[in-house]
């Protein structure tokens, strides 16, 4: 690795280039001639762009009227009311539905109803689980030592214990309400103590230093009640273990007695699935990894992996020993060395070709700042710790219709074009309101036989939905499930309304233009289209060839080549 090329920004040898690229043509061109063998492997990864330069986002106006008409905000309320009654929690109600909601579903707002709830829940799915192994798995997670632990916060107190018996949340108290880090309004609540110290648990995530201060002050205080404190701290990073197992139980284990079989989550997601698309890509169908990560509130996110067949499009093999190379460490073990290209320049960089504006950027980068990573090894689901793995359900498995929708538009699209003639690749977008409304109805589709039977794991779900359209009416999910369900309605049809919204991904006005549609949303004719400016997110991601040394990749050469201007739709 030379030290001098790394140090180079990539724009100190972008050239800007017009046409295709002749040398990058065929894959296994290159590695057919002899080569020495001492050559480090090389890989050219072509240039990349993505995102809409669209300045504005359009929804059909028959469309919409059609799905206001079926899905009124009252309908979405209605809704959620009755979840909550059924799973024996209080709705929230008015500005607490805002302010609340989150706090809520972190079991840190009304705790004890909510925690009872839960309770209520895992003795009902005890009781019908089918498999004593799987009984016996469900007990060292949910009952380690006769009492239920169904959260982070549960998980922690009893770790704590066994390191320190008789620990008690408010062993905490005076070390906490020294520092004034209890709210003195609710230091009574139940979870004032819990919520102070998962509050500390966060800080320590975004600002050790910041910690390092609480705690030093703690400990002057009140010595005794710091330690406590101190523990309980490091039962929450212990406890991350715990979350993911209890996650992955759901996920994987045969705990639902359904139709005369016992089946995990992956199964329901799985059997749906097929019967949407057949066995187009078997490999997708496995539960994605799950990580934690400490948003501070109920929230997740999938992770973007890379289907092979996109993964052949972007990547060219440059020499044999790249080619023993990537057989060795496999698709992930490049894309994870990608990771460590140069991250570029520090300022923004904008290409201006002809109308078109283009943000530079880099692997590395885009992959840092985008919530949803960029060209990932693996699908990941990353999610907060604290919202209770019951509630947290419905999340998982939304975020994982994100990532198969994804994966299959993406592999789709990768077979459709041609490696030979290839300049650079355009990733293909997808309009955030069909997004967002097919992760809700899809999983509220999976979920519909769970949720009548134990209706707590919808809670999480519905809380939100009826949050969100009650603070605003463009909500990409409430607005987006209202848009998927209207469709579904009308076509009848679940497999045929999720190939029609994979086929038309990008926006939404292929959908609407469909004769059957047109006919079912005629009452709705005269409306006129939604339009709403949004800000353009288009980014070029230069080509770079590179060599890869120990693990680490060095930059060889690095090009733009100007795309086209893109026809507005
Ligand atoms: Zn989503």
């Amino acid at each position: 690795m030379s030290s001098t090329t790394r140090g180079l920004g990539w724009l100190a040898c972008a050239a800007l280039t017009g046409g295709p690229l002749v040398n990058l043509s065929a894959q296994s061109a290159a590695t057919d001639l002899p080569q020495p063998i001492s050559e480090l492997p090389r890989f050219t990864l072509r240039q990349i762009v993505s995102g809409s330069s669209d300045p504005v986002s359009r929804i059909p106006g028959p469309w919409l009227r059609a799905a206001r008409a079926a899905q009124p905000e009252s309908l979405t309320l209605a809704r959620y009311h009755k979840v909550a009654r059924l799973s024996g929690v209080a709705p929230l109600e008015g500005s607490a539905l805002s302010s609340e909601r989150s706090q809520h579903m972190m079991g840190l707002y009304r705790r004890t109803e909510l925690i009872q709830a839960v309770h209520q829940t895992m003795i009902a799915i005890r009781a019908s689980l089918p498999v004593e192994g799987t009984r016996r798995q469900f007990d060292q997670l949910f009952r380690p030592h006769g009492e239920w632990v169904v959260d982070l916060h549960q998980a922690v107190l009893d770790w704590a214990r066994s390191r320190a018996p008789g620990m008690q949340w408010r062993s905490a108290q005076p070390a906490l309400a020294a520092v004034r880090w209890l709210d003195p309004y609710d230091s009574l609540t139940p979870e004032a103590i819990p919520r102070a110290v998962y509050g500390l648990s966060l800080l320590g995530a975004s600002d050790s230093l910041g910690l390092a201060t609480v705690s030093a002050d703690m400990r002057r205080a009140d010595s005794a009640s710091a330690a406590a404190v101190e523990l309980l701290l490091l039962g929450y990073k212990v406890s991350q273990r715990w979350y993911i197992d209890a996650l992955g139980f759901f996920l994987t284990q045969p705990w639902v007695p359904d139709q005369g079989r016992e089946q995990s989550l992956s199964d329901f997601v799985g059997d749906d699935w097929r019967r949407l698309i057949g066995n187009e890509f078997p490999e997708m169908l496995r539960a994605p990894e799950i990580q934690v990560r400490l948003f501070g509130h109920p929230q997740a996110v999938p992770h973007y992996g890379v289907p092979t067949a996109l993964f052949r499009r972007l990547v060219v093999v440059q020499n044999r020993t790249g080619r023993t190379w990537l057989d060795r460490h496999g698709e992930a073990g490049l894309l994870r060395t990608l990771r460590l290209l140069p991250v570029g320049d520090t300022s923004l960089v904008v290409l201006q070709a002809g109308s078109q504006r283009l943000r530079l950027t880099t692997v590395p980068r885009q992959s840092r700042e985008s919530l949803n990573g960029f060209l990932e090894p693996s699908d990941v689901i990353a999610i907060e710790p604290g919202y209770p793995p019951l509630l947290a359900l419905g999340t998982i498995v939304h975020e994982w219709q994100h990532l198969l929708f994804r994966r299959i538009q993406l592999g789709r699209f990768s077979s459709t074009i041609a490696s030979g003639d290839l300049s650079f690749v355009e990733l293909p977008g997808l309009d955030p309101y069909l997004a967002e409304g097919f992760a809700e109805w899809s999983s509220e589709r999976i979920l519909q036989r769970l949720h009548a039977r134990w209706p707590l794991l919808a809670l999480g779900e519905m809380e939100k939905r009826a949050a969100l359209s009650s603070e605003r009416l463009e909500d990409q999910h409430s607005l987006g499930y209202a848009l998927v369900a209207a469709l579904a309605q009308a076509l009848g049809d679940s497999a045929r309304t999720t190939r029609l919204l994979l086929a038309n991904a990008e926006s939404l006005s292929g959908i609407a233009a469909q004769r059957e549609l047109k006919l079912a949303w005629k009452p709705y004719a005269w409306a006129a289209d939604q339009v709403s400016a949004v800000p353009a997110r288009r980014i070029l991601i230069p080509e770079v060839t590179f060599s890869v040394e120990d693990g680490f990749p060095d930059v060889i050469t690095s090009r733009i080549i100007v795309p086209a201007p893109r026809t507005p739709r």
